[in-house]
Order: structure tokens, then C-alpha cells, then sequence
């Protein structure tokens, strides 16, 4: 063999009589196949690097909040205190990735108080559709401290991930949904000295969490598969939104407005909508509730959500984009069917919703259980072609079933 034909590529290992072109440098050699994929792998990377800042749209605080409007009907306080929230955000990331200086700008994860179903989880789900970051919902319920039979914190970045299909670069700009955060409450206002392990532990792990750190998270989730290869997350741009009933706090709001003045004015008794005390909820509130200082601390952007009275549920049954009545309208539409609703049958819908006292989850479920046979029907039926929900027919339907107990109670 010839000198010349030992010569061979240091990346694949070609000899050069292999190759097209074979690139001598300092002491090693590339063959042209080599710097086509390496070039590849560059282009990729920058590509990778730039995405988020060139594709990312840094939406203003008011487009954000139109863009909620259409699917979420009132909460106008929530939806205005997110909007900036979710828009100083990502302005927060862009100037990261842009700018070198100094300033930090701290994150602004939200808490959000509000009865179950009046849209708490919607506001969330509907920012992260919008702006195109991948989004998981996380219970809080089900996390324990490390050691304790449940959930670790890291779980959360699993879905978070999965979200996100595994691109870790994603994953670290999504939002994250935690919801019934006030299950982990200590359950009360005095530290206890035995471990409350469903409550303070679980608090205490989320706060490296919320702030920003690299944690290292099982792609599978669980201690089921104790041998997988953990990918580290760095949380420091990812938004926690989280949620509660808070079942009970208004005794803390109350106690707290009967003492003390709020923010700069005092409040008279004869302002007080003592009707809605959780539009006055703040952070101190949360704290006699049972979330600890560091935790609250980690969520500065508290905001409330108004229980939902009848108008409300009627319009959430019919206005929104993807209100209900257009979902089961396009759901027999597709089959050549010309659904309509009675503005009884609508009122009737509304005035059960209104007893199962579930805020706007009520009203699925009795929709579903109004429209049951007709979806079960309908498609065996090639000649009916307009279908027509009375309150006779609605009310016939409820009847049929077992929570219609709720009548007699
Ligand atoms: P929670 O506050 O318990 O998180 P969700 O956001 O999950 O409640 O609401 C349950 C369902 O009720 C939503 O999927 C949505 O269809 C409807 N809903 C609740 N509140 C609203 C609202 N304000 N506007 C429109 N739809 C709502």
C-alpha cells in the first residue's frame, strides 16, 4: 500500500482512495461526506438556537386578553393580571436570550383562586394554545416528598416533556399547570413539629421548582423505571400557573379586612362585596391558609376568579368559540343533521348546572346526558335531517337518569 492510500479520514475512518475529496488539516483528515453531515449538524443547531427567538410572537398584554375573550366568558380581573403576567414573561426570556446585561428580570408564575369550574384550568390551557408552547397539567394531590409514596415534584417536567415530544428546548419555555395547589396547604396556620407529609414537604420540594433550577427528570415519569436515563430541565423559563378552590379562605379575607386596611386605602364595610370576598384575596391570605411564605413568594401574581351565576353558564353553554351547543352542532353536522337547541331547553341546562353547584363542569355533563340516545341514534338514521332540543325532550332525558336524584335534595 502507498503512503497516499493510508491516508484516511479521522472522522468515518475512509481510506482516501474511498473518498471524492479527502481535506488534510493539522494532523487529521476529512472526507467531503464528513463535512456535509458535519455542515448539517451546524445548520440544525443554529436553527435549534434561533427558533424561539425568530418564530416565537411576543403577543401583547391586550391581544392576549381578546384572544382569551373568545373562550373565556367574564373574569375579566383574571384574564386582564395574566395577560401581563404571561406577556412579561416571555418579554423576560427574549430579553435573556437577547441582551447580556445584569438586570434580572424575576419571573411572575401566577396563583389563581377560584371555585372548581369556573375556568381556572381553561385560562391556562387556552395562553399556552395561543402561544404555541407546549403545556401539561399537573395535580398537586398526587405529589409527596421524595421518599413518600406518590409523586415526586420532578414529575411534573415528565408530562411537561412529553408535551413537548421530548425536545428539552421547548419543554423549558412551556407552561405548566399545577392544579388544586391548595391541597397542599399545611392544614393549620401553627408549623407542626410531627412531618406533615402531604402538605409542607410537598411545598418545600416545589420551590426549586417555581424558581429555576436544572432538575434531573425520569422521561417515563414514576419509580416504576428506576433505570432510565434522566434528562435535565432547566425550569428557569418555564411559567407555573397554578390554581385552587381554597375552600374557606374568605374566613381569612374577612378576619384579615375586619383589621387591616388593603394595599394603600381602606375598604368600608359598606364597599365590601361581601358577596365575592375572594376578589380581595392576597398573598397574606394564602399564607393563613396554609401556603408557606417561600412558596407564595415564588408565585408573586395572585388573582381570583368570580363564581359563575346563571347568565354566566348560559353564555359559557352557547357564546365561546367552542362553547358546547357548537361542539354537539358540529358533532351532527358532520353527519348532515341541523342541531338546534330551545331556549328553554337552554335555560332548563342552565338551571341544573346551577344546582349541581360545579360551576361550568355542570354543564357537560347534563348535555352529555341529554344528547346520549340522539348521538347513539342519529347515525343509524340517514333520513332525519334537523333535530331539535326541547325542554320536554331535555327534561324527559335528565329524568332518565340517577343524578336526577339531586332533584329531590
Ligand atoms: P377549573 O376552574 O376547575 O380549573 P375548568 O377551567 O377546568 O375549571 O372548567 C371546566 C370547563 O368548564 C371548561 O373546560 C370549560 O368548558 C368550562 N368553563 C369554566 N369556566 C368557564 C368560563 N369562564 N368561560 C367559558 N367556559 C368555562
Amino acid at each position: 500500500m502507498s503512503e497516499s492510500e493510508k491516508v484516511h479520514c479521522s472522522f468515518c475512518g475512509k481510506n482516501k482512495q474511498d473518498t471524492n475529496i479527502l481535506i488534510a488539516g493539522h494532523s487529521a483528515h476529512i472526507c467531503d461526506l464528513c463535512i456535509q453531515q458535519a455542515h448539517e449538524i451546524v445548520k440544525e443547531d443554529i436553527v435549534a438556537k434561533k427558533s424561539f427567538l425568530e418564530e416565537f410572537q411576543l403577543l401583547k398584554p391586550k391581544k392576549i386578553n381578546a384572544y382569551l375573550d373568545d373562550f373565556v366568558i367574564g373574569q375579566n380581573d383574571v384574564k386582564k393580571i395574566i395577560s401581563v403576567a404571561v406577556y412579561n414573561h416571555y418579554k423576560r426570556i427574549l430579553h435573556l436570550e437577547k441582551d447580556q446585561d445584569n438586570i434580572e428580570i424575576e419571573k411572575s408564575n401566577i396563583i389563581m383562586v377560584g371555585r372548581t369550574g369556573t375556568g381556572k384550568t381553561l385560562i391556562a390551557k387556552t395562553i399556552a394554545k395561543l402561544l404555541n408552547v407546549p403545556f401539561c397539567i399537573a395535580d398537586a394531590t398526587v405529589l409527596t416528598e421524595a421518599g413518600y409514596v406518590g409523586e415526586d415534584v420532578e414529575s411534573i417536567l415528565t408530562r411537561l416533556l412529553q408535551a413537548a415530544d421530548y425536545d428539552v428546548k421547548k419543554a423549558e419555555r412551556g407552561i405548566v399547570f399545577i392544579d388544586e395547589i391548595d391541597k397542599i396547604a399545611r392544614r393549620s396556620d401553627n408549623p407542626s413539629i410531627t412531618r406533615d407529609v402531604s402538605g409542607e414537604g410537598v411545598q418545600q420540594a416545589m420551590l426549586k421548582l417555581l424558581e429555576g433550577t436544572v432538575v434531573n427528570v425520569p422521561p417515563q415519569g414514576g419509580r416504576k423505571h428506576p433505570d432510565q436515563k434522566m434528562i435535565a430541565l432547566n425550569t428557569n423559563n418555564i411559567l407555573f400557573i397554578s390554581g385552587g378552590a381554597f375552600d374557606g379562605i374568605e374566613q381569612h379575607i374577612s378576619k384579615r379586612m375586619n383589621t387591616r386596611s388593603i394595599g394603600f386605602r381602606t375598604i368600608k364595610e359598606n364597599d365590601l362585596d361581601s358577596q365575592n370576598l375572594l376578589k380581595y384575596v392576597s398573598p397574606i391570605d394564602l399564607k393563613a391558609f396554609g401556603l408557606i411564605p417561600e412558596l407564595i413568594g415564588r408565585m408573586p401574581v395572585v388573582s381570583y376568579l368570580d363564581p359563575l351565576d346563571r347568565e354566566a353558564l348560559k353564555r359559557i353553554l352557547i357564546e365561546p368559540k367552542n362553547a358546547l351547543v357548537k361542539q354537539y352542532q358540529k358533532l351532527f353536522e358532520i353527519e348532515g343533521v341541523v342541531l338546534t337547541f330551545d331556549r328553554k331547553a337552554i335555560d332548563l341546562i342552565v338551571d341544573k348546572a346551577m344546582e349541581f353547584n360545579l360551576g361550568a363542569r355542570g354543564l357537560r355533563s347534563i348535555c352529555e346526558t341529554i344528547m346520549l340516545d340522539l348521538m347513539y341514534e342519529a347515525p343509524s338514521e340517514e333520513s332525519k335531517k334537523e333535530i331539535k332540543i326541547t325542554a320536554a325532550y331535555a327534561k324527559n332525558q335528565i329524568s332518565k337518569l340517577s343524578f336526577s336524584k339531586l332533584d329531590a335534595a
